[in-house]
């Protein structure tokens, strides 16, 4: 049977996609470069190890490979995001003909894609920047798809990319044409952002409860699996998991060292932010708490010198559901800050963004499907641009929740804990509730040492004043 398609890249996810068209009755062909020589032909040992149940076609020559793909051909790339997306690009590029599609399937940034469709247009070559979301058992079994760049290639496609991808609860395809350009990687990277706001949520939310308020790790996970019930969030479900797996009766957790990196996604959405003028705050926070977690020998000796003294926390009456309100609550503003800059980006570049749709698509498959992303489908169908801390159900939640957010952040930070993300979500919520910010100071100071000038409250927008402030009235 021809392929109707053929991936290049047979890491943890290209492999996954492999096998997820073919169980899906699609056929494909696979191709990796053969760089360790042929006793590690990586193609070829992917299709000896699936043989059993599979029949693959494998190439580790490239123009075989093109050769044995039908015409115009649907090309996906699960590559290492970066230069190696241009280098196999370029690769190609001597084979390719009109009409050819390359789906890149990696995280590549939203500005390489757009580069990289400007630049196939001149030979009439179809691009897709597809974020895929749901890691590698996403792949394997059904990830959240997000294709942004030809409409008319996402069409050609579509049947096969909705027949790999995880289901929403009405049974439909966690796959849908995001929008043109790079859209499809800026709504993936916006993805990745919010994800790695609710990670850090977690983890500090998991750390106040265990060393500050002194709470088991059996009980911290039973209240997690308790919050869960409501909140149905897989990246609360596998910290659940985590806390309760054991090596020689020791937690796991103890035993790994406690510095994580970033290397591309959430730190491009901050990057982003900058660059559209919105508030990032707990996205950002979150990055950094990254960074500051990956300088372990100098956080060791600055603990020495500073010895801060960790204070017992009070487990009181009503504590628990105040963790849980607070917990809520941050979550919502994570999610109201990463939909917010979708919606700028969308505005700026006339992406035409469905924000309802994009809700959708990441209920199942993705990291960080939960009930509140079930719940903003409608959100977002009733007030498509709003954002959700002007959304008449999340101003009821904010409001009922906002006391104990307050109460358990500045109480945890009271008591020395850091809470980076729930610090940054108890700031950007008092920011964005308040008419009356203190930028009126930050604008006579920028006019009085840089005659930046200022508008006024009592004049018209857009009119500027300046004062000759070192001389007194
Ligand atoms: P792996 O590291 O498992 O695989 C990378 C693949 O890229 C390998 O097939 C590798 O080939 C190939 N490759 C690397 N450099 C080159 C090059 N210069 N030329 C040709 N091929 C090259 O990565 P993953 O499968 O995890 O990730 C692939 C993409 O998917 C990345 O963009 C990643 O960010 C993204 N992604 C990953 C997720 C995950 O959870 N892992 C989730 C969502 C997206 P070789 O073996 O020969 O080196």
């Amino acid at each position: 049977k021809k392929p109707k398609i053929g991936i290049i890249g047979l890491g943890v996810m290209g492999q996954g996609l492999a096998l997820n068209m073919a169980d899906n009755q699609v056929s494909v062909t696979v191709y990796n470069r053969e760089v360790r020589g042929a006793e590690e032909n990586i193609a070829r040992n992917f299709a000896d190890e699936n043989k059993e149940l599979y029949h693959f076609s494998w190439f580790s020559d490239l123009e075989k490979f093109l050769k044995y793909l039908p015409r115009p051909r649907n090309i996906l790339l699960m590559v290492k995001a970066g230069p190696a997306v241009d280098s196999v690009i370029s690769e190609l590029l001597p084979y390719l003909e009109k009409d050819d599609l390359i789906i890149d399937a990696g995280n590549s940034h939203y500005e390489d894609t757009q580069r990289r469709i400007a630049e196939l247009q001149n030979k009439e070559v179809l691009f897709l920047g597809t974020g895929v979301s749901g890691g590698e058992e996403g792949a394997r079994n059904g990830p959240s798809i997000m294709p942004g760049g030809s409409k008319d290639a996402y069409e050609r496609v579509a049947p096969i990319l909705e027949s790999i991808a995880a289901r929403d609860k009405t049974g439909k395809a966690c796959c849908s044409y995001i929008g043109p350009g790079g859209s499809g990687h800026f709504v993936k990277m916006l993805h990745n952002g919010i994800e790695y706001g609710e990670m850090q949520l977690i983890a500090e939310f998991y750390h106040y409860m265990r060393f500050f308020l002194d709470m088991p790790v059996e009980e911290i996970a039973a209240m997690f699996a308790k919050w869960n019930e409501k909140l149905d969030s897989y990246l609360l479900e596998i910290s659940i998991d985590i806390l309760h797996r054991k090596e020689n009766d020791e937690l796991l957790l103890d035993l790994i060292l406690d510095a994580a990196g970033q290397k591309g996604t959430g730190g491009w959405s901050t990057e982003a932010a900058l660059k559209y003028g919105v508030a990032l705050d707990t996205i950002t926070a979150a990055v950094m708490a990254r960074n500051i977690s990956g300088d372990k020998e100098r956080r060791t000796r600055a603990a020495a010198l500073f010895n801060f003294k960790k204070l017992d926390g009070v487990l009181y009456d009503g504590i628990h559901e105040k963790l849980f309100e607070a917990f809520r609550l941050v979550q919502v503003v994570n999610h109201s800050i990463g939909f917010d800059l979708l919606n700028k980006a969308s505005e700026e570049n006339n992406w035409e963004l469905d924000l309802s749709e994009i809700s959708r698509i990441w209920t199942n498959g993705c990291i960080i499907r939960s009930s509140l992303m079930n719940s903003l489908i409608d959100s977002f169908k009733d007030n498509p641009k709003e954002h959700l801390l002007l959304n008449p159900n999340f101003v009821k939640l904010a409001n009922r929740s906002r006391e104990a957010l307050l109460e358990v952040g500045t109480q945890a930070m009271s008591y020395g804990c850091p809470m980076p993300v729930t610090a940054s979500a108890i700031n950007y919520f008092l920011n964005f509730t308040s008419s009356q910010s203190s930028a009126n100071m930050i604008q006579a100071q920028r006019d009085y040492f840089g005659a930046h000038a200022y508008e006024r409250t009592d004049k018209p927008r857009g009119e500027f004043y300046r004062t000759h402030w070192k001389i007194k009235n």
